[in-house]
């Protein structure tokens, strides 16, 4: 099966779709894809679709962030662990700052800045 490309990716976010890599080898799930599996180096990718589904492992509130970004301070950014496995990074949105914990549940929103699709969670 075809792999993942990033354009796709980025597609299918704005769309308001997770897409996943999972290996053929040794079925380990990557997101955002990748050309060779970090586990095995296998290149045999199946696509597959996650649920959005997650919940918050750690996060940082960006006060200082990019020129590009100024405007938009403060506002957080998390790693968060999918319900398939896997950890992702991404915005924050429709949290207060203050109610942000490590463990809130939160689900996948496509957020679009500029023309350039983000990943983006909000509360579940
Ligand atoms: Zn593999």
């Amino acid at each position: 099966m075809s792999g993942l490309s990033l354009k796709e990716f980025f597609d299918a976010v704005r769309e308001g779709h997770l897409l996943a890599q999972r290996c053929a080898g040794c079925r380990e799930l990557a997101i955002p894809p990748k050309a060779f599996c970090p586990s095995c180096h296998g290149k045999e990718w199946e696509r597959v679709e996650l649920s959005g589904k997650g919940e918050i492992a750690s996060y940082t509130i960006i006060r200082v962030p990019p020129a590009s970004l100024a405007g938009q301070a403060p506002y957080a950014v998390a790693v968060v662990r999918m319900a398939e496995g896997v950890s992702l990074l991404g915005r924050l949105v429709d949290f207060p700052l203050e109610a942000i914990k490590v463990g809130l549940p939160v689900v996948f929103t496509p957020l679009i800045q500029g023309d350039q699709p983000l990943i983006a969670f909000k509360p579940s």
